[in-house]
């Protein structure tokens, strides 16, 4: 199928940035920004509520059908409704983090929620933020990033975006949560996070939100052409 939309992969683990810099590439570019993390979150609240634990991996499987996911496009940015209600930070919580990672071992999980990550992109300019982007999901991006930062790093950020959020934890605590899902994220067989052959390596620790945008800009400007 011809299609003419133009497609930014950003890929990486998870406090790297990525989704600030999305929303800011996404305004820049007036591109629609999505976050597929959300989209797993979500699956992994859906679970939660029901009491399964997050490593049945079967009783995950068989409720599937009964998830009626839906990604919106709302002020530029994909939301996700779950049975129609909005979802909002419920889902950016560490015990849901955990439900994540885990329902997102699952193929059957994966193959559920592709083709509303591809129908987006297929209609849109997209940005999309997530770990299999450029390998899995969108392999035709024009431009791939792959994002990444020092662990210290990406646990001090998440931890002043949960602070911020009024999310009680503790660094010690993210930074472990971090380092399990790292782990856990990367050592899957399915769709790990790692860079796609064809990806730019982008490591943004020493850099502040404004250099990471502009940095990124450079690299984006050199494909994307109004
Ligand atoms: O990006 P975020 O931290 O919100 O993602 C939550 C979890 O969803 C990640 O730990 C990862 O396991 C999973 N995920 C994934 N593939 C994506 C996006 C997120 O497996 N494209």
């Amino acid at each position: 199928m011809v299609n003419n939309t133009f497609k930014i992969a950003l890929d990486g683990p998870s406090g790297s940035g990525k989704s600030t810099l999305a929303k800011n590439l996404a305004k820049k570019y007036g591109f629609v920004y999505i976050d597929t993390g959300a989209l797993y979150r979500t699956i992994g609240l859906f679970v939660a509520r029901r009491g399964i634990a997050s490593d049945d991996v079967d009783a995950i499987i068989a409720c599937l059908p009964e998830i009626r996911i839906e990604m919106k496009l709302v002020d530029g940015g994909g939301r996700v409704y779950l049975g129609g209600t909005l979802i909002g930070d419920e889902i950016r919580t560490p015990e849901i983090s955990k439900y994540a990672s885990d329902v997102s071992k699952i193929p059957e999980v994966r193959a559920f929620l592709l083709e509303t990550q591809r129908s987006i992109a297929r209609e849109n300019n997209v940005i999309m933020d997530g770990r299999d982007i450029g390998t899995v999901i969108l392999p035709d991006a024009q431009v791939k990033l792959f994002v990444t930062a020092s662990i210290e790093a990406r646990a001090k950020r998440r931890y002043a975006e949960l602070c911020e959020k009024g999310v009680e934890t503790d660094y010690e605590s993210v930074l472990n949560d971090m380092k399990w899902r790292d782990a856990n994220d990367s050592g899957r067989k399915i769709a790990p996070a790692i860079p796609a052959e064809d990806a730019i390596m982008f490591d943004n620790s020493g850099m502040d939100i404004e250099e990471t945008v502009n940095s990124a800009v450079e690299i984006i400007d050199k494909v994307y052409r109004k």
